[in-house]
């Protein structure tokens, strides 16, 4: 029998790298994968309807409240955002291991119904290099950068609700440390007690 998967909760500020690192370390892992969100932001050039995320009217998002279909939702930047219940819970019982990668807010209403999740926040280097990063991204406006950036500094005073902080310097050092936390998580003897009983018979 398998244990259960892990629940990998990702915050940080936009612009942080997130959003690369995490599909970094899902494509590097056969075991991650990547809960799809639901948000009534519209879609960005290049973004995939049901792969970056579920794109909802404001109407079809309040009914998949009302339906209790959501396990955390949030407003951010004027735009609601919110991760779908029955698939994250689905692949944690069949023992895999799922990323949310959601804003603060989201990340603590989780917290509070799935205190056994790890929680990780990601930094950039730097405040400079994450105005820099947002700018040079160039999907926002100079008024949605100016508002990102006042939400980062609102994000940064809840750190320490997070279990880790990930410094994404490189994607490749952000990774790395990613999946280091998720093997010293994954060894935790309260989350192996199905290879305990099956190994030592007790
Ligand atoms: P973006 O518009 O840049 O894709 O996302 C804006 C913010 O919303 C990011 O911080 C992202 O992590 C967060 N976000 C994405 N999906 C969700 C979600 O399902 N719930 C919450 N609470 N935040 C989300």
């Amino acid at each position: 029998m398998k244990n259960k998967g892990l629940l990998i909760v990702v915050s940080g500020p936009s612009g942080a790298g997130k959003g690369t690192i995490c599909k970094t370390l899902v494509e590097r892992n056969s075991n991650v994968f990547l809960s799809v969100s639901a948000t009534t932001r519209l879609p960005r050039t290049g973004e995939i309807e049901g792969e970056n995320y579920f794109f909802k009217t404001g109407e079809q998002f309040k009914e998949m409240i009302a339906n209790d279909e959501l396990l955390e939702w949030a407003v951010f930047c004027n735009n609601y955002y919110g991760t779908p219940k029955k698939h994250v819970y689905d692949m944690l019982d069949e023992g895999k291991n799922i990323i949310l990668e959601i804003e603060v807010q989201g990340a603590l209403k989780v917290r509070s119904k799935y205190p056994e999740g790890i929680y990780i926040f990601v930094l950039p280097p730097s405040m400079e290099e994450l105005k820099n990063r947002i700018t040079n991204r160039g999907t926002e406006k100079q008024e949605v950068i100016n508002e990102r950036l006042n939400t980062a500094r609102l994000e940064f005073t809840h750190i320490n609700k997070y279990n880790y902080i990930v410094m994404n310097d490189t994607v490749d050092d952000a990774v790395n440390k990613l999946e280091s936390i998720i093997t010293a998580e994954t060894c935790r003897v309260e989350r192996s007690t199905e290879i305990i009983k099956e190994v030592c018979d007790i």
